[in-house]
């Protein structure tokens, strides 16, 4: 067989959101869009569902109905987009609390769903999504008084504990919010990492959930295990892969295996990249492929009949470093070729 194997430890999934909830007085949410990170949104939000989470943070309406068929009633649905055209149906029928990010989602809102819940996003500086501070202050009266189930605003440099930024957006979001009666929220992963200021009544965690980074300490959730499909000596001079980009300076043992950049294995990784076997590493020679990729296994004692990349010695941050970009692009980027199985 030659797909490769994606492992999902759902018990360490759990383990760091529990981590996460334990790190503050507040109550403990998740934040499950984009497929739960790339992870699998039913499998993982039935496992926190079952470990107590009962708040679920989605980007998308469709992406909470979904959510709500998987998980049944008796959690709550928290779609950050908020009321977007052509969604009230969705909202209603799928009992989902859209976020309101503007005067225009509110006056829909209220004139397709006057009695649904309601939450509000507000603007805290930065500048993405959200009620800005003007319009606040002309909407505030009437939302407050049809009593948001959440009020939150997001937090733009977190994960750079020491920013300037995170103060601003904490006294700027008190401003806004403070002597409300609404339960309020501001802390993702990095925010809950900041202390109890940050906390509020709700945390909104995600990529410390599946273990990325700025958690250091969480535990890995993904494991990855590539197969050999052949493996072959080439000499010096000989060349591996497109373009010719690496040449062998000595006989070097090539071991191809099955997976590439169209299973989310960013091709800027490129010969940064590093597989393992046990513990032997293995480097990226060359380009990597849609589907294939040359890796050097001349130090295997052995020839390996499959490689490792991600696991708990080498995690999602560590792919991100070579590819110069983030752990949550790695995790999404997580390819549907793979054999997903999940345990724990
Ligand atoms: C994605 C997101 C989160 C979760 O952020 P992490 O950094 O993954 O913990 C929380 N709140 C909002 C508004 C988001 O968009």
């Amino acid at each position: 067989m030659a797909q490769a194997l994606l492992d999902i430890d759902l018990s360490a999934l759990v383990a760091n959101w529990r981590a996460l909830a334990a790190m503050a007085r507040a109550e403990a949410g998740a934040v499950v869009k984009a497929d739960a990170y790339g992870l699998g949104v039913v499998p993982v939000s039935k496992a926190l569902a079952e470990a107590g989470a009962r708040r679920f943070f989605v980007a998308l309406a469709e992406e909470g109905a979904a959510l709500r068929t998987a998980l049944g009633d008796g959690i709550e649905i928290n779609v950050f987009s908020g009321h977007m055209e052509g969604d009230a149906a969705l909202i209603r029928d799928a009992a989902l609390t859209p976020m309101i990010n503007s005067a225009e989602q509110w006056a829909r809102h209220r004139a397709a769903l006057p009695h649904h819940p309601f939450g509000i996003q507000l603007d805290s500086g930065m500048n993405r999504l959200g009620i800005e501070p003007a319009d606040w202050a002309a909407l505030r009266d009437a939302a407050l008084a049809a009593g948001p189930a959440l009020v939150m605003s997001h937090l733009a440099c977190a994960d750079e504990p020491d920013h300037a930024m995170n103060a601003t957006q904490l006294s700027a979001f008190r401003a806004m919010t403070d002597g409300i009666d609404a339960p309020r929220s501001l802390a993702a992963t990095g925010g809950t990492l900041l202390g109890e200021d940050y906390h509020f009544d709700v945390i909104r965690p995600g990529i410390g959930v599946y273990g990325g980074a700025p958690y250091a300490q969480a535990r890995a959730v993904v494991a990855l295990h590539v197969p050999v499909i052949q493996t072959r000596t080439v000499l010096p001079g000989e060349t591996v892969g497109y373009g010719n980009t690496w040449r062998a300076e000595r006989p070097t043992r090539v071991a191809t295996i099955s997976a590439g950049y169209a299973d989310g294995l960013i091709r800027a990784m490129g010969p940064q990249a590093s597989f393992r076997s046990d513990d032997t590493p293995c480097k990226v020679l060359g380009r990597i492929s849609m589907d294939l990729i040359g890796v050097d296994v001349s130090d295997c004692a052995e020839p390996p009949q499959q490689l490792t990349l991600l696991d708990s010695r080498q995690g999602v941050d560590r792919l991100a470093d070579w590819a110069g970009t983030i752990g949550y692009e790695i995790l999404t980027s997580l390819g549907a070729r793979y054999d997903r199985r999940y345990h724990g």
